[in-house]
């Protein structure tokens, strides 16, 4: 299931010290991936086992507050992780789960466990076949739904790239969410990705997104909008 560990992060929960554990593979093919090899040829790194994290954790109860999954899709391994993040709990730490959203069923699941989501909201609904995840879409659709309902527990989170984002696109996408508590932008990377194809593709500039930024926020009425470095 563990493909990967970084095993101290200031950043990734908020206000918090955290671990965190990548899950290899994943269900959909974003061509501005940048992590290719754990979605699609993950075998390559060295299986990290449970016991392992949770003895680290166990050894570091005061030091680390929370363990953040991330992925590839961390959902594609719900029997498993289910019973690894009940340990954690049990252990005291707080959970973060990264998701693209593509099992409503898997987010129930582990709606009970998990303290803080990240959901990726990639396009405007209508418009997953860009990332191939079409078949997924009616649960990408109630996860959303779903998440708008505890909105202080979820972070969303967009990665802004120029050929499937422009200014309008992004105002529709704040629409649909305009209930939720933050919504983090990352600008497009073109350094590492998973379709060749999307190297080519120079990213916004950091102050034109700033401006449309400040154009959905004023529209929603809030600070929904946070720029995330890239
Ligand atoms: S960006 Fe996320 S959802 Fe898209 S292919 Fe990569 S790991 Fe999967």
């Amino acid at each position: 299931m563990f493909r990967g560990w970084q095993k101290v992060s200031y950043i990734e929960y908020p206000g918090n010290i955290a671990t965190v554990l990548f899950t290899g593979g994943c269900n959909f093919r974003c061509p501005y991936c940048h992590n290719p090899e754990l979605v699609e040829n993950y075998s390559i790194f060295p299986e990290i086992r449970a016991e392992e994290v949770l003895q680290y954790l166990e050894e570091r109860k005061g030091l680390i507050d929370a363990v953040c999954i991330t992925g590839g899709e961390p959902l594609l391994w719900k029997e498993e992780l289910l019973p690894f993040l009940i340990k954690i709990k049990e252990q005291g730490f707080k959970v973060k789960v990264d998701t693209n959203g593509s099992s409503y069923s898997s987010f129930l699941s582990f709606e009970e466990i998990v303290d803080l989501w990240g959901i990726d909201y990639k396009v405007p609904l209508s418009s997953y076949h860009l990332v191939q995840g079409e078949k997924e879409i009616q649960s990408v659709r109630e996860v959303l739904r779903e998440a708008l309902k505890f909105p202080e527990k979820v972070e969303f989170r967009t990665t802004i790239f120029p050929p499937f984002h422009q200014k309008e696109t992004l105002r529709g996408m704040a629409e649909e969410i305009k209930s939720a508590h933050t919504w983090y932008w990352q600008n497009f990377n073109p350094f590492k990705t998973l379709d060749k194809e999307a190297q080519k593709v120079t990213p916004y500039s950091f102050s034109l997104l700033q401006k449309w930024q400040d154009e959905v926020n004023r529209e929603v009425g809030k600070d929904l909008v946070v720029i995330r470095p890239s």
